[in-house]
């Protein structure tokens, strides 16, 4: 951040600086000296309660109030989501700053939209990414380690996505996002443990490189068709239950990686998506990331709220159906209850590299 001043200065005079009540806090002693020296006219604003319609509707009028000439947006996913949404609809530059390893929203073209109540409603694809993006270690710092476990959780579901949604796609930057994602796996696979032990080390650094970075230039080389898949629908599904509200992005979609392997080997006989999601069960046990529905917290969910949950994430629009296969909300909820189950099927090959 000390060295982003002339950076930052470039894009305008009055920034509005949108984030949590909390980053609002941490930012200062790392703002104010830019503010200072480049003579900066700020005011700041909550995106609070979400990203949502409404709290967009309530920041562009302080756009428009301010007369701001740029965004600074900071803090987790959320946060940036809806300063690089507002900064797309006021035609304005944006500069995003993540607090925490658990996002690469930082970097890409795309804010997704939630309900007064956090339920996932739509997504909006941006003209562009961020004109500035900060990655300072010691902002990240700052966040709790859970936050960079679900990131490492989001993260590695790029791979797990990207490889089914881009099919049998031959175009150049669709190859090269979806072996961009097969590196981001292997790195987190290999050095999360370590990175999670010692946030002073380079396995660190390079973790959340790699949460933050990574994952956000695959989205950018991979575009439409590296999209999500079944791990973000059935996230997407977990956020219309209040109980599920307490655990994090990341972990829902980790959860939910399982639960999309579950279902390549129920309906599709895919033994490649066994083994996977063996490895991937051992990984999460190393690193702490939820493996059921119990780790998540959701042990007592009733057979409703899991049906619910199974056909938000069957709507026609969901990304569930860039599977090669059709899925029912029964055999959705199926899947969501054995992502642990490791029967019958003899685990041979690991998967391709
Ligand atoms: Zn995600």
């Amino acid at each position: 951040m000390s060295q982003s001043g002339t950076a930052i200065a470039a894009l305008g005079k009055r920034p509005l600086i949108v984030g949590g009540n909390h980053t609002l806090e941490i930012i200062q002693p790392y703002i104010q000296p830019i503010i200072q020296e480049y003579k900066l006219e700020p005011a700041q604003a909550s995106y609070l309660p979400d990203c949502t319609e409404s709290s967009l509707t309530k920041l562009r009028e302080t756009v428009a109030t301010h007369k701001a000439d740029f965004i600074i947006g900071i803090g987790g996913g959320k946060a940036l989501d809806t300063a690089k949404l507002l900064a797309h609809q006021c035609q304005i530059s944006i500069v995003t700053i993540p607090t925490s390893g658990a996002t690469c929203a930082a970097w890409t073209a795309l804010s997704n939209i939630y309900s007064e109540t956090s339920a996932f409603q739509y997504d909006v694809t941006l003209a562009r990414c961020p004109d500035l993006l900060i990655l300072d270690y010691s902002l990240i710092r700052t966040a709790p380690q859970r936050m960079l476990v679900a990131g490492i959780g989001d993260a590695i579901a790029k791979w797990y996505e990207a490889s089914v949604s881009s099919g049998k796609s031959t175009a150049t930057l669709t190859i090269a996002a979806v072996q961009q994602a097969r590196i981001l796996r292997d790195i987190l696979l290999q050095k999360s443990t370590a990175a999670l032990e010692n946030d002073r080390g380079d396995d660190w650094r390079e973790v959340v490189d790699a949460t933050v970075l990574l994952a956000g230039v695959i989205g950018g080389i991979g575009g439409a068709n590296c999209r999500t898949v079944a791990a973000h629908a059935v996230h997407n599904g977990l956020t219309h239950i209040q109980c599920a509200h307490h655990a994090l992005h990341g972990e829902k979609v980790a959860y939910g990686i399982l639960v999309q392997l579950r279902l390549e080997e129920m309906l599709q006989g895919n033994q490649l998506a066994v083994s996977a999601r063996k490895q991937l069960l051992e990984f999460y046990t190393d690193i702490g990331l939820p493996q059921t529905l119990e780790d998540l917290g959701l042990g007592n969910i009733s057979l409703s709220q899991l049906r619910q949950t199974a056909e938000v994430a069957c709507q026609p629009n969901s990304d569930i159906h860039r599977l090669p296969f059709s899925v029912s909300p029964e055999q959705l909820m199926a899947a969501m209850v054995s992502t642990r189950e490791l029967a019958e099927t003899p685990v041979g090959r690991e998967i391709p590299g």
